[in-house]
């Protein structure tokens, strides 16, 4: 059912909470930030639980999903040579006409936004508070580089030449928003895409792709595909007919398809080990709170989520800032996704390796303020746990465990802590609660990650206020961050353009 059947009775602007800022000076005319549904108005209450309900036996996505597997060297050649072919034509329709496909994409996505949150809890285990503003931010991406493909054609002395075909291979712990953004940024950018979702995400990747299919992107133009066989992948993101990648995942995967094929243009956002600095001037009920949703919303599974606290001076000896954390972490609801109290979901695949060590094992000199615990059999569901005595250079300070777990690390100063933040050879998101404007100044411009937040948690990252892109080994690629003015620019080749006189 979509929103309005359910909503008949209340106005349809009901639905929406515009909890983001008013536009501030200096952004982009035009564009506004789509709106998140707002959890507390009983017309969305129902409707949530109309999709907490459908999510649990839920068949959305099967169908496309089902039907695209390629299982042979011979069907890959097929679907890029039908790629190579449709960038012909959607090239030659000019950037206008592209933007009003993805304007109405972004519209499509809109009208899908409880299709979308179903099969993202029945197949990914997001909760539904989890994947609206993911569902938001798809849409932003559709209406934000809509315009940007347009402002390609308007550089002077410059003429933007597209990628023909681009390889897009997102993960799961985004399965709609990074996909989505992506796709829309390639195709707006001119470039045909063969898109293959995680295949933990594969239906959520099918119901984003009928809507953009459905908005009217030719189905060439756009193809979706899984791959039969496992000897496929490299086959897959090395293909000769394509001319570029664009992949969200773990940095050795990012080196593995570069290895592939060298000479290929990658776009790679790759992996986070994220830390929150709290100094003494912080709000401590504020840095509390913003810790535990960082570090556990979406049972950490993101790639910008905080994985280490850092505590400076005498933040680590106080009991109140201590309490607060302790007590946000033990009140947070764990369970499945269809129950509307759930504010940290299972995990996507039963513990195992890394994941599994941080949730069990301590290294030298750590103990549990709270130990993780597994609360399920089939050992998705866990407590989250919390450790302290986290050495400098140990393990748990420099390793992305992606997961339920956060480290509390002790620092005498500022300048200490932000040592140990860029310790780490990751450098995509990072946070400091102070409200001492000499503090916030010099950690400005020591810090060493893409992404810095103030007074706020560190996940969450927003279409044009905040574009999202890393640092060191977090990104691959021109540098250029998603969801902000640059992204398209790396997505062609630039040809200076002749002087007609
Ligand atoms: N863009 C997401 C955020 O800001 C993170 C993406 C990821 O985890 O890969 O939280």
């Amino acid at each position: 059912a979509s929103v309005n059947e359910l909503t008949d009775d209340i106005p349809e602007t009901h639905r929406i909470q515009d909890r983001r800022q008013p536009q501030a000076p200096g952004l982009r005319e035009g564009f506004k930030n789509t709106p998140d549904t707002d959890p507390d108005l009983p017309g969305n209450r129902a409707w949530g639980r109309d999709i907490a309900e459908r999510m649990q036996t839920s068949q959305l996505g099967i169908e496309t999903s089902d039907k695209n597997w390629v299982s042979s060297a011979e069907e890959l050649d097929t679907i890029m040579s039908r790629g190579v072919s449709a960038a012909e034509q959607w090239q030659s329709l000019g950037a206008n006409e592209r933007a009003e496909i993805l304007h109405r994409a972004g519209d499509v996505l809109e009208s899908k936004r409880a299709d979308l949150l179903e099969v993202m809890g029945a197949e990914c285990g997001k909760t539904i508070d989890q994947g609206d503003p993911e569902v938001s931010e798809a849409i932003d991406f559709a209406h934000y580089y809509a315009e940007r493909g347009r402002d390609l054609e308007h550089v002077d002395g410059a003429q933007f030449v597209p990628s023909k075909l681009t390889v897009v291979t997102p993960p799961w712990n985004f399965p709609t928003a990074i996909p989505a953004g992506s796709t829309l940024s390639a195709l707006a950018s001119g470039s045909a895409v063969v898109i293959k979702p995680a295949h933990q995400a594969k239906r959520t990747g099918a119901v984003m792709v009928e809507a953009l299919w459905e908005a009217g992107v030719p189905r060439d133009v756009l193809q979706y595909v899984q791959l039969g066989e496992r000897e496929l992948g490299a086959q897959f993101v090395s293909h000769p007919s394509v001319d570029r990648l664009i992949l969200t995942g773990a940095y050795d995967t990012a080196k593995l398809f570069r290895s592939f094929r060298h000479d290929l243009p990658l776009l790679a956002e790759t992996s986070g080990k994220n830390a929150i600095i709290v100094t003494p001037s912080a709000d401590y009920d504020l840095a509390a709170k913003d810790v535990a949703y960082s570090a556990f919303g979406h049972a950490g599974q993101k790639c910008s989520a905080a994985s280490l606290v850092i505590l400076v001076g005498s933040v680590a000896t106080s009991q109140r800032f201590r309490n607060q954390l302790l007590d946000a972490v033990r009140s947070l609801k764990v369970g499945s996704p269809w129950d509307l109290q759930t504010q940290v979901g299972p995990v996507i695949e039963p513990a195992q390796g890394k994941l599994l060590r941080g949730l069990t094992t301590l290294g030298e000199g750590e103990s549990w303020v709270i130990e993780p615990k597994q609360l399920d059999e089939s050992g998705k569901v866990w407590r989250p746990g919390i450790r302290e005595g986290v050495k400098r250079g140990s393990e748990y300070h420099m390793t992305e465990y992606f997961g339920p777990i956060l480290g509390i690390m002790t620092a005498p100063s500022l300048e200490e802590a932000v040592n140990f933040v860029n310790d780490i050879e990751y450098g995509l998101t990072s946070g400091l609660h102070s409200l001492d404007r000499d503090e916030i100044a010099y950690w400005l411009s020591t810090v060493e990650a893409g992404n810095l937040y103030i007074n706020r948690g560190i996940t969450g990252a927003i279409v044009q206020r905040q574009p999202f892109g890393g640092w060191k080994k977090s990104a691959i690629g021109p540098g250029t961050k998603a969801g902000g003015p640059n992204y398209l620019i790396g997505m062609g080749t630039w040809h200076d353009s002749p002087v007609i006189t």
